[in-house]
């Protein structure tokens, strides 16, 4: 489908549900609303995951950092989505080991304010919490914690620093690629029959009486605006959400913008494994993880307020300065500004409901909250990457009146690209085979695509030169580029190298090099002239720019 019938689609309504914001929760919704067979549209102001869905820590966890604040509902109820997760989306959403060291003279370990006498007990109190969390989390593909020794835990990482060291312990979470796990949500909820597109902002809502009954929509890309008709709107627009809550009425919710930093570090200098690291103490009073990530290394995060423009959370140097010191305090290697690949913010729409304003950001729950505005218009804001499927079951019965807690669809609901997944892997992986992918590049594949990978190889059956590398030394091929634009509504370079696939944070420069490559590539399906290729480039050139770590 073209963009301008996908547009039509929209301003042909009316819809049973029309989500505006295409991040995770938003994406979430429009799945779960299609799923109960509801006809629902979704719009985008910019690219999908666009805001904070492509900038988090990419962790499908209960949060163990929640266990001393004995939020133990919240921790349960995100352990039970990392075990959904990871059946109904087994190739994005994978487990991952942690260790977990304490040291001799921490002072505030996981944040905790302990007095010393209860410090001199943590070893105690920390496998008490990790016996509890394996507990919360029930059956799921995801093995037990256990303790360690120095040895082992320095063979699971090797550059952890052993000196101090005081106990060590192994635990599992799970990782995904956040960016593409929303497109995925977003492609399901598109096979089920949602019409979604990116690029196009709502500049108003429009109401009847006191009802709302849709939105006036600006196509970003032309200027033009359209209406878009529906029973029920869902603001899932995060960080934005009290400004489209505004355009109903009173929002009755505030939200409290925290960024968090993250440092990518090429893999070679850490000579990392499968298995990430929990920085267990920081000075700030919280925890941070180095993980490995897509062949390189997250180092993350910090939570500071915001009180900038939500488009723009800014890297900022002493944001640098404290990752790096962090992470080198529990490393055997000082990690210095050399060693860094690149840097992304993102903003926590933290939402705060009235009380608790002058709590600290760190402090605030990351719970979700539905909050009812005017009839026919209701807000999903606050929570997780985590909970988003719950977020949006949440959402929807509100929106529908169905009792609560009744199970959605979505909790089988098997993510595109699952279905069939180990049973196809054989053929595929001898396809890939014969059409010159290796074992690496095919990996790469199944982890992104699933069983969508045959798409992929279909493309390289056709026209060979798209299994080639779009940089040296990656796995991605050109056929990404191609299948972002047809089958993901890819608009842009930065589209292509930041989200649909994450290049922008694994090459040095923001991947600046692979730009005129992937502009011939998406030029053919977006009928782009040399003159528009140009323009592309050099548009993609001054977003990266503004990356660059300061
Ligand atoms: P967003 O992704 O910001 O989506 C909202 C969308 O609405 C945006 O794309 C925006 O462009 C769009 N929009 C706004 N206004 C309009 C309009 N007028 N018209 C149309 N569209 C509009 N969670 C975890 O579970 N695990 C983690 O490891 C984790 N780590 C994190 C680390 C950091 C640093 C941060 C910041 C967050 C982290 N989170 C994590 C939280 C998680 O990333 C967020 O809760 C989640 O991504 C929020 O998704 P969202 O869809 O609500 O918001």
């Amino acid at each position: 489908m073209t963009r301008s019938e996908r547009l039509a689609r929209l301003a042909a309504g009316p819809f049973d549900v029309l989500v505006i914001g295409g991040g995770i929760t938003g994406a979430g919704v429009a799945l779960d609303a299609a799923a109960r067979g509801l006809s629902v549209a979704l719009v985008e102001q910019g690219d999908f995951a666009e805001g904070t869905s492509s900038r988090s820590t990419k962790l499908v966890h209960g949060g163990l950092r929640y266990l001393p604040m004995l939020d133990l509902g919240l921790v349960r109820e995100d352990l039970e989505e990392r075990g959904l997760l990871l059946r109904n989306a087994p190739h994005l959403v994978r487990p991952l080991p942690f260790v977990l060291p304490l040291y001799r003279g921490a002072r505030n370990p996981l944040g905790l304010n302990l007095p010393g006498i209860v410090r001199a007990a943590l070893p105690v109190g920390m496998a008490s919490g990790l016996w509890a969390y394996d507990l919360l989390a029930g059956r799921q593909p995801v093995p037990r914690h256990r303790a360690l020794t120095g040895a082992a835990a320095a063979a699971l990482f090797p550059p952890l620093r052993l000196e101090g060291l005081r106990s060590a312990y192994l635990y599992y979470d799970a990782v995904t690629d956040d960016a593409r796990l929303t497109v995925t949500v977003l492609r399901t909820a598109v096979r089920l029959g949602a019409a979604a597109c990116n690029y196009a902002r709502v500049a108003d809502l429009t109401k009847v009486g006191g009802r709302v009954i849709g939105a006036r929509v600006i196509d970003a890309l032309t200027g033009h605006a359209l209406t878009v008709s529906a029973r029920t709107t869902i603001n899932a627009t995060g960080v934005w959400a009290e400004a489209v809550a505004g355009l109903a009425g009173r929002p009755g919710f505030r939200i409290r913008p925290s960024k968090g930093v993250h440092l990518m570090v090429p893999r070679a200098r850490l000579r990392l494994g499968r298995t990430a690291l929990v920085l267990p103490e920081t000075d700030d009073g919280r925890l941070a993880f180095v993980i490995p990530w897509q062949g390189a290394i997250l180092i993350g995060t910090t939570d500071t307020e915001w009180l900038g423009p939500p488009e723009t959370p800014l890297v900022e140097r002493r944001d640098v300065d404290y990752l790096l010191d962090h992470a080198s305090r529990f490393l055997a290697v000082r990690l210095t500004d050399r060693d860094v690949l690149g840097a992304f913010a993102g903003l926590r729409p933290l939402v705060s409901m009235g009380t608790g304003m002058r709590a600290s950001s760190a402090r605030l729950s990351r719970r979700h909250e539905v909050v009812p505005g005017a009839e026919g218009f209701v807000s999903i804001v606050g929570g997780k990457l985590t909970a988003y499927r719950r977020m949006a079951e949440d959402v929807m019965d509100a929106a529908t009146g169905r009792r609560a807690g009744a199970p959605s669809p979505t909790r089988r609901l098997l993510l595109d690209g699952a279905d069939g997944l180990s049973g196809a892997l054989p053929e595929l992986l001898a396809r890939a085979r014969r059409l010159g992918i290796g074992r690496r590049g095919f990996a790469h594949l199944i982890r992104a695509y699933g069983t969508g990978a045959a798409a992929l190889l279909n493309a390289v059956a056709a026209r060979p030169a798209l299994g080639e590398p779009l940089a040296p030394g990656c796995p991605n091929i050109a056929a990404e580029v191609v299948v972002a634009v047809r089958e993901e509504m890819a608009a842009t370079i930065a589209d292509v190298l930041l989200r649909r696939t994450r290049l922008a944070h694994l090459l040095p420069n923001a991947g600046v090099d692979a730009a005129p490559r992937v502009a011939a590539l998406m030029a053919e399906d977006l009928g782009w002239s040399p003159e528009d290729q140009r323009a592309a480039v050099h548009a993609y050139r001054r977003a990266a720019t503004a990356m660059a770590v300061p």
